[in-house]
């Protein structure tokens, strides 16, 4: 390989690293964690601040089994149209372990690798009964298939903020 070659390879090596690095930031954008919250028992919608980190107390019933939710509408819809695309709160020991980090001053959790998240994120449907590892062919599926298109407008559901 000449030396033109071996450039030519590690620019292209270079340009895929940075698509899948934004790959990855706007899926992490299309799905915007916190914001809005989801009272299992309540069964009620709520705002919750951007930092928390399901499963949290809730607003009322039950305790500890306020969820994140993702809501999503048609832009052209009226606000009334939203709807909770899926529910997604994690595992009690990546719970326990954000705590722990958070109490220690916002640092870092150790060996917070992809598959760690992926394994310890778990996903419903609202109707649904039982919570699927994102890292499971049933979690990844609520998570990528929730988008639907207006039947009235044709315009594809964007998830949104209280
Ligand atoms: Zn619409």
């Amino acid at each position: 390989m000449s030396r033109s070659d071996t450039l030519k390879l590690l620019l292209a090596c270079g340009a895929l690293l940075v698509s899948a690095a934004f790959v990855f930031w706007s899926r992490r954008g299309a799905a915007p964690p916190g914001a809005f919250f989801y009272d299992l028992s309540e069964k009620r919608l709520y705002a919750a601040p951007r930092d928390a980190f399901a499963p949290v107390e809730g607003v009322g019933g039950e305790t500890g089994d306020g969820v994140e939710a993702i809501v999503v509408r048609c832009e052209q819809c009226p606000a009334e149209l939203r709807r909770v695309a899926y529910l997604q709160t994690h595992s009690t020991e990546f719970k326990q372990r954000h705590d722990a980090a958070k109490a220690a001053g916002g640092a870092p959790i150790a060996e917070l690798t992809r598959a760690y998240i992926a394994a310890n994120t778990l996903v419903r449907t609202v109707d649904g009964s039982e919570w699927f590892a994102t890292s499971t062919p049933e979690g990844s599926r609520i998570v990528r298939d929730w988008k639907r298109r207006c039947p009235q407008h044709g315009a594809w559901e964007k998830p949104l903020r209280p």
